[in-house]
């Protein structure tokens, strides 16, 4: 019985933007009695100067998990898996699974990409010189690309509304519009169509830009209603946030109507009540 309190199934590494070692992830997670570990390294995204893997990174990403996967037989099921960027260039199919994620919005008037989860200064740029000011044009872009994204049929569709990452205060946008809602919920009818998992990502709250995880309970709640299957990931970029928030990211499912959620093992995704 898969128990989703020993599966760690969205982690990073210093490949890309992680605090630890591909080893150093492996190791804790055996410590904390986990049964299996997936890595998810941010795919090479030819746009990105900052978080992606290299090409060669990439190859030592692989080489590294085949040994750890070895390494660690018997004690924690280590998987290859791939965080794809709507603008990367690599082809997800090769991993084990794969998370779809947008962390980019393309300007419709500029060309440029913004990284809309990072610098506060490039989200504001974005509104102002790409979406005349609108923050909520912006976000409706955003989720027109989670909804490309999600076609694309991943295995976990991503942080579906990292874009309210930086908008704590509502500085940006207003989540409670029904634009920004009638967004959302169009993306998720698209997810929905083509079976995708939506992760319940307790990241943003780890590291400290969020009180509530992505998605927002009424997005939970939503996706609950059409059907829609649900796993919970830590998004860890170190060792200490493997399973952060998995309690309550449980109850948060559990309280918009999940009786389970699904789990990441050796063979593939399995349900476990909660
Ligand atoms: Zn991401
Ligand atoms: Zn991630």
């Amino acid at each position: 019985m898969a128990d989703y309190r020993k599966s760690s199934p969205h982690c990073h590494s210093t490949l890309c933007d992680g605090k630890n070692t591909l080893q150093e992830m492996a190791s804790a997670a055996c410590a904390q009695g986990l049964e299996t570990l997936g890595f998810t390294g941010h795919s090479h995204t030819p746009c990105d100067l900052e978080y992606c893997m290299t090409p060669s990174r990439t190859g030592l990403y692989q080489a590294t998990i085949t040994k750890l996967k070895t390494e660690y037989r018997g004690k924690v099921d280590i998987l290859c898996g791939l965080e794809w960027d709507q603008f990367s260039d690599e082809n997800p199919a090769a991993y084990d699974y794969w998370i779809g994620s947008v962390h980019y919005l393309r300007g419709p008037k500029t060309g440029k990409y913004y990284e809309i989860d990072w610098r506060p200064q490039d989200l504001k740029d974005c509104i102002d010189h790409d979406f005349g000011g609108d923050g909520l044009a912006m976000a409706q872009a955003y989720f027109r690309s989670v909804a490309e994204v999600a076609a694309k049929k991943p295995d976990i569709l991503g942080h579906f509304d990292l874009i309210k990452k930086l908008n704590c205060t509502g500085a940006y946008f207003d989540e409670n519009s029904p634009r920004y809602k009638a967004a959302a919920e169009a993306a998720l009818a698209i997810a929905n169509e083509n079976e995708c998992l939506l992760e319940i990502n307790t990241g943003g709250v780890y590291r400290g830009f969020r009180n509530d995880f992505y998605p927002s309970f009424w997005i939970l709640e939503a996706w609950q209603k059409l059907g829609g299957k649900v796993i919970i990931t830590a998004d860890a970029h170190t060792t200490d946030s493997l399973t952060f928030g998995y309690e309550d990211a449980a109850q948060l499912a559990k309280s918009a109507g999940f009786s389970e959620v699904q789990v990441l093992t050796a063979e593939g995704f399995v349900p476990c009540a909660i």
